[in-house]
């Protein structure tokens, strides 16, 4: 993907503060940063979200995910990794990518707000609805 900011990053084609990679991945630092040393891991190879990327390049970067939350772990109180898909989750760069965010007590950041369900009966509509989902994502991707 040519006009891929990210790939861009990859190519050497934009600067970036990069500081880790290996043959698979690539892991710099988040140009606009929730904490100081947010960290964005990034496949080499562009795919847009977690949905159409293939298991084995998925296996790769969840492992230097889980490497760069213990290395944000030796400076700070506490980790969030975040993963955006498609515009109305947040997503503003179509290349799949892992936040790692270093979190400290009392850093100011607020969680997720929490909704609540209307009535028990729209709880377990819904985990029946999700459980039959489950059996066609399942069938479909098998
Ligand atoms: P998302 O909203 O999940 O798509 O997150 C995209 C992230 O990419 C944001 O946190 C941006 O700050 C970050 N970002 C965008 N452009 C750059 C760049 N050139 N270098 C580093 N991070 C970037
Ligand atoms: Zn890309």
């Amino acid at each position: 993907m040519n006009d891929c900011i990210f790939c861009k990053i990859v190519n050497k084609e934009i600067p970036a503060e990069r500081v880790y990679e290996d043959e698979k991945v690539l892991v710099f630092l988040d140009i606009n940063p929730i904490n100081q040393g947010h960290l964005l891991v990034i496949p080499k190879d562009h795919y847009e979200t977690i949905l159409e990327t293939p298991e084995n390049v998925l296996q790769d970067v969840i492992l230097r995910v889980k490497k760069m939350a213990q290395v944000v772990d030796k400076i700070s109180d506490g980790v969030n990794i975040g993963q955006n898909n498609k515009l109305a989750a947040g997503q503003l760069v179509n290349h799949l990518h892992f936040h790692i965010i270093p979190r400290n007590e009392n850093d100011g950041l607020v969680s997720w707000p929490g909704k609540e369900y209307e009535s028990e009966d729209e709880r377990l509509k819904m985990a029946e609805e999700i459980k039959k989902i489950v059996k066609e994502v399942e069938e479909e991707n098998p």
